[in-house]
């Protein structure tokens, strides 16, 4: 037998927990289809987020929630180094499995549906004189909905586009060379061509330490990266995920399917960060989805792409570009760069940064004085930067 819905959502994750979360919230039915077993689990995420981010998200930050707080960003070219003190930017380490569950259970608080280990197989749009639905089939039955999101991840986007995948890999790591208050970000082009490695620590003493890169055996990268820290560590979990540095994909709506976070390439280009900004995709979705339904008129769900474009399109415009210079810089170019980074800059950045609009802070950088040769080698894409 099909139960029917007004919207079904597949993908419970954050971005399909908040549209779900969204739609419950105005009193339409709403079913989360999710294909693991459990809700945040496997965990795939670093976990950096602005508390500011997740307040806008509509979550508190408990403690539960919130791993860690940190207080310096120590950015690394292959032999020089430079430290953006992030007090004033409140940047936090999640953990994902509680925030996942804790979205959950605010969706399910106000009316909706999830169910667990059940795999979207397919939908099949019908129109039958006034009744549009969607029929879809999982591994744990049929359903019917008038609209459906797809926030099934990247799983959704790579069947279109492999080009913006990157793999990674990131372990959870014990170690004392974890220091509490930094998260440790490493560019060498050798190494991680296109990306970098990274430390964000979960404790004093424990964190996740992860490398991304073009083209790069992640397993073995990472594992001389640990080794290269000069310490012992032990890992203590694995995981391996593609992360997309594209940027959006060019139609978040396809008739009465909306695409959303990951699957609509909602991550930020330069770090693979998407909490914030897929989460987001996913409430401007589930309010559009509610003001078609109330107003029965399908235009409203334009909302939602042009709502989301308008906060970040820009960002993501620039964040693009800044790709395409990263993607350009061999280790020369980048020790070039960080020699001639100076500290009242990075004081600017200290005080100003916005780690939710972190390409203003990158353009800065990019703009202090000593950087001609630089601007030079790139300077088309530099001057387009807005
Ligand atoms: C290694 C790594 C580190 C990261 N670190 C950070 C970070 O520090 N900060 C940050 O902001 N972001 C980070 N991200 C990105 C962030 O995790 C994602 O952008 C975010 O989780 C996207 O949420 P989403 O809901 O769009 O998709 P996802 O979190 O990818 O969720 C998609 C969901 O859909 C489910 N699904 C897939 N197919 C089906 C199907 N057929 N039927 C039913 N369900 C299905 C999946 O099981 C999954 O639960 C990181 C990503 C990776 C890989």
């Amino acid at each position: 037998m099909n139960e029917d819905y007004d919207v079904v959502v597949a993908g419970g994750s954050v971005s399909g927990l908040l549209a779900a979360r969204e739609i419950a919230s105005k009193g339409h039915s709403v079913l989360v289809l999710e294909e693991d077993s459990e809700i945040g689990t496997p965990e795939h995420c670093g976990g950096l987020v602005s508390i500011d981010a997740i307040s806008r998200l509509g979550i508190l930050p408990r403690n539960n929630v919130v791993q860690n707080q940190i207080k310096v960003a120590k950015i690394c070219s292959p032999t020089r180094s430079f430290e953006i003190r992030t007090a004033n930017q409140k940047i936090v380490v999640l953990e994902r499995r509680e925030f996942d569950k804790h979205i959950a259970l605010q969706s399910t608080r106000l009316g909706a549906n999830i169910r667990t280990r059940c795999s979207l197989r397919n939908t099949k749009y019908t129109v039958e004189s006034s009744d549009k639905s969607f029929h879809i089939i999982t591994t744990d039955g049929k359903f019917r909905s008038r609209y459906f999101v797809d926030a099934r991840g990247i799983s959704s986007l790579v069947q279109n586009d492999r080009s913006g995948v990157l793999l990674a890999a990131q372990y959870e790591v014990y170690a004392s060379w974890i220091e509490k208050d930094t998260v440790i970000v490493e560019f060498d082009s050798n190494k991680y061509p296109g990306f970098f490695a990274w430390i964000i620590p979960t404790g004093e003493g424990s964190g996740k330490v992860g490398v991304a890169g073009k083209s790069i055996n992640t397993a073995r990268t990472l594992w001389s990266y640990l080794e290269s820290k000069g310490g012992s560590f032990s890992v203590i979990r694995k995981i391996f995920a593609p992360i997309w540095v594209k940027g959006p994909i060019d139609k978040f709506i396809d008739g009465r399917t909306l695409i959303i976070g990951d699957a609509a390439g909602q991550t930020k280009p330069t770090t693979a960060g998407g909490i914030y900004t897929c989460g987001l995709g996913g409430i401007l979705a589930g309010r559009a989805i509610s003001n078609a339904i109330e107003s029965n008129n399908d235009d409203l769900l334009l909302e939602y792409p042009a709502k989301w474009t308008r906060i970040f399109g820009k960002e993501f415009r620039n964040m693009v570009l800044f790709r395409k210079l990263l993607e350009r810089l061999d280790n020369k170019a980048l020790d070039l760069m960080f020699s001639n980074i100076d500290s009242k800059a990075m004081d600017t950045i200290s005080r100003t940064g916005d780690f939710d609009f972190h390409s203003v802070s990158i353009r800065r950088i990019l703009s202090v004085t000593g950087l001609k040769l630089f601007k030079t080698m790139v300077g088309n894409e530099y001057r387009r930067l807005s």
